[in-house]
């Protein structure tokens, strides 16, 4: 975080070491055993957009764990987010045509092609195609949710930590606002959106 010194952008850098840093860091505090039989499942869950599964091993981790509260408020905050959202008619047909292409003989599955992978948005909870998290530039529209727009919608344990907002925050990744308002609103930071382009005295 800046101290008011520095630049208040992020150096492209930071990414490199952005989830090694957010998961190191829970590990540290909860252990590597706890860690691995409770948190560790959740970690997966969430990347694959599975937020019910992620939430009830997110909410048991900081029950056994109350430290870690902070570190997967971001997270529990966005699966409640999700969970809470009504599926729409297009939500409830792809899951179920989905479903119903699972279960469908090889020979059905030879004659049908695949349904391309959707996972629910991490801001409006509909399902969007998958895109990387980290694959292309939301200010291009290449990483934007087909429904709301807002960028980078799939969930991603580093990127959605506090590290992660963070990186996003400063280096100014995204263009909607509501992604501003909310990390204010969160973190209480008074930021000088203005600081990196004034010159060093
Ligand atoms: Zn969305």
């Amino acid at each position: 975080m800046p101290d008011g010194t520095v630049g208040t952008r992020s150096m492209k850098s930071d990414i490199e070491t952005l989830s090694v840093r957010s998961l190191a860091r829970v590990v540290q505090t909860i252990g590597v055993d706890l860690g691995k039989r409770i948190l560790r499942p959740g970690v997966d869950a969430y990347d694959r957009a599975d937020y019910e599964v992620a939430l009830s091993h997110f909410t048991e981790t900081v029950a056994s764990c109350p430290q870690l509260s902070e570190d997967l408020r971001p997270h529990i905050r966005i699966c409640e987010r999700v969970l809470s959202v009504v599926q729409t008619d297009d939500d409830i047909l792809y899951r179920v045509s989905v479903a119903a292409w699972k279960h469908s003989s090889w020979l059905m599955k030879l004659r049908r092609r695949a349904y391309a992978l959707q996972v629910r948005c991490k801001y409006c909870g509909h399902y969007t195609p998958y895109v990387a998290p980290d694959h292309g530039f939301a200010y291009l529209g290449s990483n934007n949710c087909k429904r709301c727009k807002r960028g980078y919608p799939v969930p991603e344990f580093g990127w959605d930590s506090m590290d992660g907002q963070a990186y996003i925050y400063y280096r100014h990744s995204v263009t909607e606002d509501e992604f501003y308002a909310e990390f204010e609103q969160e973190y209480d930071v008074y930021p000088d959106h203005t600081h990196f382009m004034k010159k060093s005295e």
